[in-house]
């Protein structure tokens, strides 16, 4: 499958890995919108949030536990910090493997672009 991500999960294109489990990896956004942008990624390739099955929930829940995990470690977690993702393209997911955004570092403006 020609995948970034799957990719990215392989080794096979390099990427700024700060963590990995047996369920997800989380690396450096390589455009980043804010000081800190970390991109939470399931191993398990999923298109889109539309392609979720209800057997997913755990694994959606410990991506939302990694970010949670991660803000604390960016010691971001007091200030604030984002968390997104984008379901396809009217809502700017530009990589068809679903991904947590993890943005912080700077204020957060509401609504989003
Ligand atoms: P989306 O637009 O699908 O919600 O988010 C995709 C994100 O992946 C974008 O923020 C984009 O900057 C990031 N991205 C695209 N290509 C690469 C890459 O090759 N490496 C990394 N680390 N991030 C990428
Ligand atoms: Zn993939």
């Amino acid at each position: 499958m020609d995948c970034l991500f799957c990719k990215i999960i392989k080794g096979e294109i390099p990427a700024k890995l700060i963590y990995r489990d047996d369920y997800v990896v989380a690396f450096d956004d390589i455009n980043p919108q804010a000081p800190h942008h970390k991109l939470i990624v399931p191993l398990k390739h999923i298109d889109t949030l539309n392609a979720l099955h209800i057997e997913d929930n755990e694994l959606i829940g410990h991506m939302m536990q990694t970010a949670k995990m991660l803000a604390k470690n960016l010691n971001i977690d007091e200030e604030g910090y984002r968390v997104v993702m984008n379901c396809n393209a009217g809502a700017g997911q530009t990589v068809f493997h679903i991904h947590l955004h993890l943005l912080g570092g700077r204020q957060m403006i509401w609504p989003p672009g």
